[in-house]
């Protein structure tokens, strides 16, 4: 049986280093040719011991000085920069690009990549907000394949395997609520400690503050869209704490396809890297006798107001989504550098939004000026009410 060769850009991240324990579990089916991190050398001087990749790239690039000095290669090409994720994504000979760099960041390595006719497994999900139609339009015309990664993507993905597109009457998209669904006390003062301590899911620092606020719950639904063509008011959110039902698709006929297991990404990530294969994965299996209950609620829109503006930016669409986006990066990092509080991020989201003009149809060029627009007005923001 030939390899599958890989790519894992963001390599060192809790996407990417999911993905490696799947190349290991499912011993001689992947791989890994090209690897990158931005800056955690030492992580990833480890994972080039371990699968010998061809390539390797290193965003940061003081990052990237010290690692030609303590680590010199053999056999291993060091590209730098911001660059050296295209060059990663545009690796010869690969049969598959996986993308878990977080952020705007991730883009112009998701666009070569898809310019090539790539499979591209898709985990930074702020590129496909930022520039759905273009990152759509750039798959189709090139016969690219998108696989999802995100837990409930992979979950409506599964659910429609073997139907007609027009057949999906709705999506049903699950959210655990995060660590603040059942919290009562005051928002505004939470640390960042409380916010990070997901219930259900291990994951990096900004997915799980964007799990906290809800914002991640709107940015699915947006990707949601993009990903399978059906409009956002055709997509319900439905809060389902125990994070077992991690998506369902409702059909023409009234059937409703779910697809369950227990919450852990290396499920998602090892179906996008085998698709459309199935192979064990090392999580228990779920046992029903012992599972008493699987709740579902509607969110509260009032607590958690970030839902509501990834909702409405995503119907405005055009450069509304990648100003959301934008905003709500620089809110996030800023909160978890201590400098703002919780309730701060929808509130700069919402000034970036509010005093956007919004372009209907933007190419490339209007996006990335929309999303440093965004920035800047963020950061402003950030300075007028940072507690430090
Ligand atoms: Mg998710």
């Amino acid at each position: 049986m030939t390899k599958k060769r890989i790519i894992i850009l963001g390599s060192t991240g809790s996407i990417g280093e999911s993905a490696l324990k799947v190349v290991s579990a499912i011993k001689g089916e992947l791989e890994v040719l090209g690897l990158t991190t931005d800056r955690n050398i030492e992580k990833l001087q480890k994972q080039i011991a371990k699968y010998h990749p061809k390539s390797v790239g290193i965003v940061n690039l003081d990052s990237l000085a010290e690692f030609a000095g303590r680590y010199p290669q053999n056999g291993t090409k060091v590209c730098g920069g911001k660059e050296s994720l295209v060059e990663l994504a545009t690796l010869e000979n690969a049969d598959l690009v996986l993308s878990g760099v977080v952020g705007a960041a991730g883009l112009p390595a998701l666009l070569a990549a898809l310019k090539m006719g790539r499979t591209v497994a898709l985990a930074n999900k702020e590129s496909l907000i930022m520039a759905g139609s273009i990152v759509t339009e750039t798959a189709e015309k090139s016969g690219a394949t998108l696989l999802p990664v995100d837990s409930e993507h992979s979950a409506m993905f599964q659910c429609i395997q073997g139907q007609n597109n027009n057949a999906v009457k709705r999506i049903i998209l699950t959210a655990s609520g995060g660590p603040f669904y059942r919290y009562k006390g005051d928002l505004s003062k939470v640390t960042v400690k409380k916010a990070l301590a997901h219930p259900n899911w291990v994951m990096g620092k900004k997915i799980t503050i964007d799990s906290a606020t809800l914002m991640n719950k709107g940015l699915e639904a947006i990707e949601a869209h993009f990903l399978f063509g059906v409009p956002l008011d055709r997509i319900e959110i439905v809060i389902h704490p125990q994070s077992i039902v991690h998506s369902a698709v409702e059909f023409a006929d009234g059937s409703v396809i779910a697809q369950l297991s227990h919450p852990d990404m290396c499920l998602p990530i090892q179906y996008a890297l085998t698709y459309p294969n199935r192979r064990p994965c090392p999580i228990p299996s779920l046992d029903f006798a012992k599972m008493n209950r699987l709740d579902f609620a509607v969110p509260d829109f009032r607590k958690f107001p970030c839902l509501e503006l990834a909702l409405s930016a995503g119907r405005s669409g055009g450069t509304m989504p990648a100003v959301l986006s934008a905003a709500n990066e620089v809110a996030v990092y800023s909160f978890l550098e201590h400098r703002i509080k919780f309730t701060d991020i929808p509130r700069i989201v919402e000034k970036a939004l509010g005093q956007h003009k919004r372009t209907t149809h933007p190419d490339l060029a209007e996006i990335l000026e929309a999303d440093s627009w965004a920035r800047a007005i963020a950061k402003q923001q950030v300075k007028k009410l940072s507690v430090v």
